[in-house]
């Protein structure tokens, strides 16, 4: 059975989330896909504990919450999540109408595509190590999406960037014990994310090997102990509960990269009068899209999601424009 919305929005992180409350606005039904078992994108999957201070009007905000606060707002307007499936091929059937297939074969009909697929389908950069498959999920970690899992445990954790430091630091309080290793001296991160980390090493709150990296994996059902190579010296064979080498993520546009649209060094190129991109009926806001003077920031997708949604819809109701209403005057007006 084909399912049908007015806007089909690939990508439930915070920017296809707003879409639907700015496209319920003006009457428009949507159905998010997400790859992901949850909403919330790069939020809920990477930093789902830390404080955002950047969302106008919200001195600060943990990830998660302001997750939770997205798809309270959105309640009204009733929109279906097809999750835990990714979007793999578009084609148009004999309407003029989009037909989007999932990897699980879900099909989903719309006149409107709204892509919001972030950095694209998450891979975590991984160390060059034999056995590691064996390990992942039985010790070893490339995203931390719960701390508390990590409560009263052994550590080691590899990186040098900020999302390494960023949960050395956070589990510091947690953990039992945290062996911190990067291949330098130097770290990549924020100058003052590195002071704390010095500040914690000082403490003797943690440990830091620098010019030294995890060689070896050792365990049988589950990890129990990392071996590492420190420059100039000899190897040294730690117990931990967990390996966490967080490396970062490699954006990867995944399948979409195949659909015919204008990109820009993964990123899709787009009008910023209102996002669409180079093939009619498919627009891109968020992380995912690119243009002169571009920002990754939440508060930038949502400028574009309210954007994007005037302009679907005049490409919906053949031409004619949204009248402009204040919420104010409104009110929210829940979709059936
Ligand atoms: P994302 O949040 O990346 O969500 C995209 C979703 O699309 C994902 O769930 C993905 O699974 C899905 N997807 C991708 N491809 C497919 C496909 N083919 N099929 C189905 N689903 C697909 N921004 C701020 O404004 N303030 C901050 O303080 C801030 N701090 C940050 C801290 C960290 C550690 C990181 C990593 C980012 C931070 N950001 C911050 C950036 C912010 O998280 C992003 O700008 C925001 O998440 C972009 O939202 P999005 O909806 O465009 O994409």
């Amino acid at each position: 059975m084909v399912k049908e919305t007015d806007i089909l929005i690939i990508g439930a992180g915070p920017c296809g989330l707003f879409a639907v409350f700015e496209a319920g606005l003006l009457g428009l039904k949507c159905h998010l896909v997400d790859s992901l078992p949850n909403a919330g994108g790069q939020l809920t999957e990477i930093y789902p504990k830390k404080p955002i201070y950047d969302v106008p009007g919200l001195p600060d905000i943990i990830a998660g919450d302001l997750v939770q606060n997205l798809l309270k707002q959105i309640q009204p307007f009733k929109p279906e999540f097809t999750l835990g499936e990714t979007a793999v091929s578009i084609s148009k059937d004999n309407e003029d109408y989009f037909i989007l297939t999932t990897s699980l074969g879900t099909k989903i009909k719309s006149k409107v595509i709204a892509i919001a697929a972030g950095l694209g389908c998450f891979e975590p950069r991984k160390p060059q190590l034999s056995n590691l498959a064996q390990f992942e999920n039985h010790g070893v970690d490339y995203i931390v999406k719960d701390p508390e899992k990590y409560a009263g445990k052994n550590l080691v954790i590899a990186g040098g960037g900020d999302s390494a430091l960023d949960w050395v630091i956070y589990l510091s309080d947690i953990a039992h014990s945290i062996l911190m290793v990067h291949r330098r001296t130097e770290f990549r991160g924020a100058p003052e994310s590195v002071n704390k980390l010095l500040e914690l090493v000082h403490q003797n709150k943690i440990q830091l090997v620098t010019n030294a990296e995890v060689k070896e994996l050792l365990g049988n059902e589950k990890l129990e102990a990392v071996k590492l190579f420190i420059e100039n010296k000899d190897d040294l064979e730690i117990k931990t509960d967990y390996f966490l080498p967080l490396f970062g993520l490699t954006p990867k546009l995944g399948p979409i990269a195949e659909w015919g649209l204008g990109l820009d060094k993964n990123a899709i190129v787009v009008n910023t009068f209102d996002y669409s991109t180079n093939v009619p009926g498919i627009y891109a806001i968020g992380d995912i899209n690119t243009y002169p003077g571009k920002l990754k920031l939440i508060l930038c997708g949502f400028h574009e999601a309210t954007l994007m949604v005037q302009s679907a819809y005049k490409l919906i109701n053949n031409g004619k424009n949204p009248s402009f209403k204040y919420t104010t005057v409104t009110g929210i007006k829940p979709l059936n």
